[in-house]
């Protein structure tokens, strides 16, 4: 974090924010009135928070009990000011969150948007904060006094590079006995929002049911007026009946920062053992941050109304993505932080709420497939963590999962899969690799495609992982086709004649290729043999029996990891390069032809080929360059000669 301070209390933003502020100056963001919400949303929190501090420490609330949210608008100043009477912040406080953003993702956000031009909608998928006030404000002043302190601190800037943070003088400091006061000095194009009606119809639309009161205050001969803005009800303790769909949306928006519409709402009271009110969502756009290791759920714990922590962990990781509240009634309202990873009533609701978000999806997954396939195209990879990090509920899961396989370009579940396996067929076959295009194209494939048989394409880190804990769907384990010798000769070919010619594998012709071609590429592979999956292609790469397969041994190898195992090379010994081998150019130059190619060049070349075609680079891509060379010359040569 870069903040240069001088000795006058002036600072300079993080890089970073001064990015995000840059954006928001010069953005001609639609929906302006979001800043209103990113303001209430954080007072709303600072609400929260001194609420939870006060359960040990009573006297932080003592003097002023009625936590809430005021909105003031003043048409001669051009200011309009958002102030709450919750934890406030200090002077090191104002410096660290007001001159950084501390969320991640933000640079992925940062570098998309940037290059999109203006982007409202991914300024409204990021959800930017406090620094959206630099939309309709050229100057904003912060004056805070956290809870419990004799002093008070006024934060200010121009949002054009840097802020001050100076000691309140008396009379600023006596305008906020506790909490924060947001002091927006409107752009000449903003006035619209000192309007009551309009203030008071932004406050409805995005912050009805924040749950504090929000008031506008104004003055009428002298006197202090105020009118609550908004309902103020913890949306999740009403019944589902009496909630309508807008309203759902505003709440996630609210406890979520994000702003898609949610695809999945889950709200209902659980009784018995345990008591507790869950509403949850399930969003239907991927975050910035979705992969970020460092990300925690984000579901908020409450205990009877009162906000406990938002770092609970109350759902497992691979449901990271899902939002909302979970409010019990019997935890004791005492608990600390650090008591709620061993609480059992904690790990009940864990339980029991990650088996009822599973079953959502799995109702979602077999009841409206579309819309559930967008909740896949967010989440499918994080869901799949699931897959090995929660064998318990994989049963479960496998109901849910979507493939890309070499069927259709459409999601095809293990069920689908498994309804159309060809006659004898008794693994569920799979292909994994970095890419989706790169895996249609494997040599691997052609094989199985001559035989109609259905191949799962993985193309996510993660499915390298489960895929070789799962035993199996159905009683059909998996099998990797990159992996071991492929039999595939009790499943009939679809078309009699693109059979792969198994019976050259005896022909010792070709037994004497596959033996120089192991002595040739000895340092480069662990063994040659012929295939019974290739029909096109001359040569494949697939990785031997046992150990990991093809595809992890790829990815290992990409993170510097790699095994130091050696793939196998088939060769497809129908294939007329195979066969130009059979030939016999001679090795090494000795004795040969003039113009046949050398056995050596051809073996090389086989080697690379099957490696480009694995998405690899040739072994030695100049050797490679100056073999393609001395090949086409002959050609060339030969071809002269011919005519
Ligand atoms: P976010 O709310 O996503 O963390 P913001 O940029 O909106 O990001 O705010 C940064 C931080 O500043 C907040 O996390 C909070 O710690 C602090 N903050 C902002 N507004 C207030 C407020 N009204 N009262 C207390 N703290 C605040």
């Amino acid at each position: 974090m870069t903040k240069t301070k001088s000795k006058d209390g002036t600072f300079t933003f993080q890089a970073e924010v001064a990015r995000l502020l840059q954006l928001m100056v010069h953005s001609v963001y639609s929906e302006r009135d979001v800043f209103l919400r990113e303001l209430i949303s954080n007072a709303a929190d600072a609400c929260d928070k001194l609420r939870y501090a006060a359960i040990t420490k009573a006297e932080l609330l003592k003097d002023d009990p009625g936590l809430r949210i005021s909105i003031h608008g003043d048409p001669d100043a051009k200011t309009l000011t958002v102030a709450d009477n919750g934890i406030g912040m200090g002077r090191a406080e104002l410096i660290d969150n007001l001159g950084t953003v501390a969320r991640s993702g933000t640079k992925a956000f940062l570098d998309k948007a940037e290059k999109q031009g203006d982007s409202p909608s991914l300024i409204g998928q990021f959800g930017v904060g406090f620094y959206s006030a630099f939309m309709i404000a050229d100057r904003v002043e912060v004056v805070s006094r956290a809870a419990g302190s004799k002093q008070a601190h006024i934060w200010s800037s121009d949002g054009s590079g840097g802020f001050d943070v100076e000691r309140a003088p008396k009379v600023r400091a006596d305008e906020v006995a506790r909490g924060t006061m947001v002091i927006l000095h409107l752009k000449d194009d903003a006035l619209e929002f000192l309007k009551e009606e309009e203030l008071a119809r932004i406050v409805r639309a995005y912050s009805d049911h924040v749950p504090f009161q929000i008031d506008l205050v104004t003055e009428k001969d002298g006197k202090e007026e105020r009118r609550q803005l908004n309902s103020a009800s913890a949306l999740w303790t009403r019944p589902k009946s009496e909630i309508a769909p807008e309203q759902y949306n505003e709440f996630y928006h609210h406890t979520a920062g994000q702003f898609d519409e949610p695809a999945l709402t889950i709200h209902y009271t659980a009784e018995g053992r345990n008591e507790y009110r869950v509403l949850l969502f399930i969003p239907s756009m991927r975050p910035f941050d979705l992969y970020d290791p460092a990300r925690a759920g984000r579901v908020r714990l409450y205990v009877r109304r009162v906000f406990i922590a938002d770092d609970a962990n109350l759902l497992p990781s691979w449901l990271r993505f899902v939002r909302g509240v979970i409010d019990s009634e019997d935890m004791p309202l005492n608990i600390s932080r650090e008591m709620l990873q061993n609480n059992p009533i904690v790990a009940a609701i864990r339980k029991a709420v990650a088996n009822r978000v599973l079953s959502e999806l799995t109702k979602c997954a077999d009841k409206e497939p579309d819309k559930f396939n967008t909740i896949w195209e967010a989440f499918g990879p994080v869901i799949k963590e699931g897959l090995y990090e929660d064998p318990e509920r994989r049963d479960e899961l496998f109901k849910a999962v979507r493939f890309k396989t070499t069927k259709s370009e459409d999601w095809r579940t293990l069920g689908d899969y498994v309804a159309d396996l060809r006659e004898n067929q008794t693994s569920i076959y799979y292909l994994n690799g970095e890419s989706l295009d790169q895996l249609r194209a494997s040599p691997q494939l052609e094989g199985f495609a001559a035989r109609g048989i259905e191949v799962l394409l993985l193309s996510d880190p993660v499915d390298n992982f489960w895929v070789t804990t799962a035993l199996g769907f159905d009683g059909k384990p998996f099998q990797s086709i990159s992996q071991g010798e492929a039999d595939l000769s009790a499943i009939a070919p679809l078309d009699e004649k693109a059979k792969p010619k198994e019976e050259d594998a005896t022909d010792a012709a070709v037994a004497k290729v596959v033996g120089r071609l192991k002595t040739v590429l000895a340092d480069a592979v662990s063994d040659v043999r012929v295939s019974k999956r290739l029909v096109d292609s001359p040569a494949c790469l697939v990785a031997g029996a046992g150990g990991p397969d093809r595809g992890l041994d790829k990815l290992l190898e990409k993170q510097a990891a790699a095994t130091g195992v050696s793939p196998v090379l088939e060769i497809n010994a129908g294939h007329p390069l195979v066969l130009a081998l059979k030939g016999g150019g001679k090795g090494s130059g000795a004795g040969k032809k003039k113009g046949s190619p050398d056995f050596d060049d051809l073996a090389w070349l086989l080697l690379d080929e099957a490696r480009i075609l694995d998405g690899l680079a040739p072994a030695d891509p100049a050797k490679f360059s100056e073999r393609v060379n001395r090949l086409v010359l002959s050609g060339l040569g030969g071809g002269r000669r011919k005519s």
